[in-house]
């Protein structure tokens, strides 16, 4: 599921995460209401899905259908005197195949191929790259979840905190989540962040 090192989130919590990717709500790219990514976690091979019930738009993922950010690079040797030559590309360049790099030793411009890869900040989707639709600020951080079951563990785990008893939760889970959400001193306002995810929900 990992596309660069930018998603480094959804790497990490890949774990903690898998069961709750089945199903993602995101912000359609089209209308900007809600819509859905699928995907079936188990099978690797499988494409992601997606589908907005607003506009009718749908995708299979593929590479021409990133929505999120990219990071784009070029590097050569010099076609003249064999220097290696590296430049990282701006967003404006985003539609180029080719970039000339200039060799700073012999003043020579090599044309070399861009290679743009996909990033995620964390806060969207692995296939598509779309902004998760339940996401908040809380706590000076985002909150976000997948899906409604992916809500209802956050809150399972927040509220079984509150009366200190043991989680009835899986602990390998808990132990994925981070530590702003784990902290006591964060729990009346992570209530009230997902409160405000859940109002969310569509269904
Ligand atoms: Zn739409
Ligand atoms: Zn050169």
């Amino acid at each position: 599921m990992d596309k660069s090192p930018g998603s480094q989130r959804f790497q990490d919590e890949g774990q903690y995460l898998f069961q709750f990717l089945d199903l993602i709500h995101v912000q359609c790219p089209g209308c900007h209401e809600d819509a859905v990514v699928r995907r079936d976690p188990g099978n690797q091979g499988s494409r992601a899905t997606f589908s907005c019930l607003h506009c009718a738009r749908s995708y299979a993922s593929s590479t021409e259908h990133w929505f999120g950010p990219l990071h784009g690079f070029a590097n050569n040797r010099c076609r003249k005197c064999r220097e290696w030559l590296r430049r990282e590309l701006m967003p404006t360049e985003r539609h180029r195949t080719h970039i000339n790099l200039d060799c700073s030793s012999c003043g020579v411009q090599t044309p070399s191929p861009a290679v743009w890869t996909p990033r995620n900040d964390g806060t969207r989707d692995p296939d598509f790259g779309l902004p998760l639709w339940l996401q908040t600020p809380c706590c000076g951080e985002t909150l976000w979840a997948t899906n409604k079951r992916h809500l209802a563990f956050l809150r399972n785990f927040v509220e079984a905190t509150l009366r200190e008893r043991k989680p009835n939760i899986n602990s390998s889970l808990i132990s994925r989540l981070p530590k702003w959400i784990k902290s006591a001193k964060n729990r009346s306002s992570l209530l009230v962040g997902l409160a405000r995810l859940e109002s969310r929900v569509v269904w």
